[in-house]
């Protein structure tokens, strides 16, 4: 069910946690260890976006499996990026494979990605506070574009990133019980993170700190992050707490 990730810190080659460590979101992608909620694979799509030295936002993604992105590793062993968000993607059961549906969600700064589904989709939608004119104009029909609609409806009122991905978990989880909501945003200084029904790991050095669904290495420093938690990192910060409270 999805793999993703995100990163902050010094610059490093995106071609890192993509296709060079031993448990690479590349090798996810086809090897994925913790699937939870079906799926066996993630060859759904790809996406990455990542933060330019002058803040700028660029984006990156495919329907296509990251394993078959031939042209991928070198550019991205060639593109440094002190902030980055990537995801691979397994399209739930009637959702549309298409590059529109894949995360990283962007806009006005800030990415975001879903790892999960929302229960009774899309039934399930119209119990949801979402404006037509925002359905109308959803990047994919699917419940994760629908998910950052929400999620950016409340950034845009000032809200921090960690109480509107919690205010969306208590809002769809009322809505649509048993939804899986591993939901993760940046704005390139700080990643929060929610853990409802799929793994996370957090992996935290001095001035460096790296988010993912599953560790990619053997490093005694990843610390599995218990579901049900609302974590908000920056570059020298971790905190974790409960998504209920
Ligand atoms: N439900 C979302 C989609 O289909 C996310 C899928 C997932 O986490 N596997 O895009």
């Amino acid at each position: 069910m999805c793999r993703h990730l995100a990163y902050l810190g010094p610059p490093v080659p995106l071609a890192g946690p993509l296709f060079d460590a031993p448990h690479s979101l590349e090798r996810q992608s086809w090897a994925p260890r913790d699937m939870r909620g079906g799926g066996t694979i993630n060859a759904d799509g790809f996406g990455i976006g990542w933060y330019t030295p002058d803040g700028a936002l660029v984006r990156y993604r495919r329907d296509r499996p990251l394993w078959s992105l031939s042209d991928l590793p070198a550019l991205a062993a060639s593109i440094h990026a002190g902030a980055f968000l990537a995801a691979v993607r397994s399209a739930t059961v009637g959702m549309p494979i298409t590059e529109t549906a894949a995360a990283p969600f962007a806009g006005d700064g800030w990415l975001f990605s879903h790892n999960g589904r929302v229960t009774g989709w899309p039934d399930s939608a119209a119990a949801l506070p979402v404006p037509p004119r925002d359905l109308l104009t959803l990047d994919a029909p699917t419940d994760s574009a629908l998910l950052w609609t929400l999620v950016r409806t409340r950034l845009r009122t000032g809200m921090p990133l960690d109480a509107a991905l919690a205010d969306v978990v208590a809002l769809v989880s009322a809505a649509a019980p048993g939804s899986r909501l591993n939901l993760l945003v940046t704005d390139g200084t700080t990643i929060a993170a929610t853990t409802c029904g799929h793994s996370l790991s957090v992996h935290a050095e001095p001035g460096r700190v790296l988010v993912a669904s599953e560790p990619l290495d053997p490093s005694p420093a990843w610390q599995p992050v218990p579901d049900g938690t609302l974590l908000t990192a920056t570059a020298t910060t971790v905190n974790l707490r409960s998504v209920e409270s």
